[in-house]
């Protein structure tokens, strides 16, 4: 039972190799195979879990491998709560994705808007805090997502704690209908499944 046991692509095999990743933890074997079929994930599980890989390979595999190859504009969004989780995930698909060609930026804020914001139009992966990014959305109602296809909700509790919550929900409503949605958390609070309602469609349940 390891990654090479998994129906992903070479290029995504070969980056997982280099990063040392051989055996799937638990919420990665289960949360995969799910998200490849294009299922939407809502996902019980605690930092250290491995879940940062359980979205990032579908990522990849679906952006790259499977359906939309060659895809032009934003095609996956990451809202994680803190600066700190942005740029461990921003890390870990910088490896795990060495052989795709794809670009990814962070919007965490710490940069002009100016500088951030021509990123956030060349980028294919975004991965960025929620008050950021509604920022973004806020003064560029033009804001292309037309392609989205995947959005992650990292760490949705503690978005939730943070006092995002107004925030996550203006930022959904801004984002193309159809789409992959895959949500963790460490908990399941009530604004959580309140959450999870608002944004995921006939999810299937993942929990380690
Ligand atoms: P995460 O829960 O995604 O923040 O990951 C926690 C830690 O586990 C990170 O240091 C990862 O590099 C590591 N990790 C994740 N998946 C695996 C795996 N399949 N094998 C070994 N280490 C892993």
């Amino acid at each position: 039972n390891t990654f090479a046991d998994f129906p992903l692509c070479p290029q995504t095999q070969k980056g997982l190799k280099e990063s040392g990743y051989i055996k799937p933890t638990e919420i990665q074997r289960e949360a995969i195979g799910l998200s490849l079929q294009g299922k939407d994930i809502l996902g019980a599980a605690q930092t250290g879990s491995g879940k940062t890989l359980a979205f990032i390979i579908p990522i990849l595999e679906r952006l790259y491998c499977l359906q939309w190859s060659r895809l032009d504009g934003l095609g996956a969004l990451i809202i994680t709560p803190t600066r700190e989780l942005a740029y461990q995930i921003f890390e870990t698909l910088r490896k795990v994705g060495a052989h795709h060609d794809f670009s990814a930026g962070l919007i965490i804020g710490g940069k002009d808007l100016k500088f951030e914001r021509t990123r956030m139009d060349q980028c294919n992966i975004v991965i960025c805090t929620p008050g950021r990014l509604l920022h973004h959305m806020d003064e560029n109602p033009l804001f292309d997502c037309v392609n989205m296809k995947i959005l992650v909700l990292d760490e949705a509790d503690r978005c939730l704690d943070m006092g995002f919550e107004q925030t996550m929900n203006a930022i959904i409503a801004n984002l193309p209908p159809v789409r992959q949605t895959l949500l963790f958390s460490a908990t399941q609070t009530k604004s959580v499944k309140d959450l999870a309602r608002l944004s995921l469609k006939d999810p299937k349940y993942v929990s380690v």
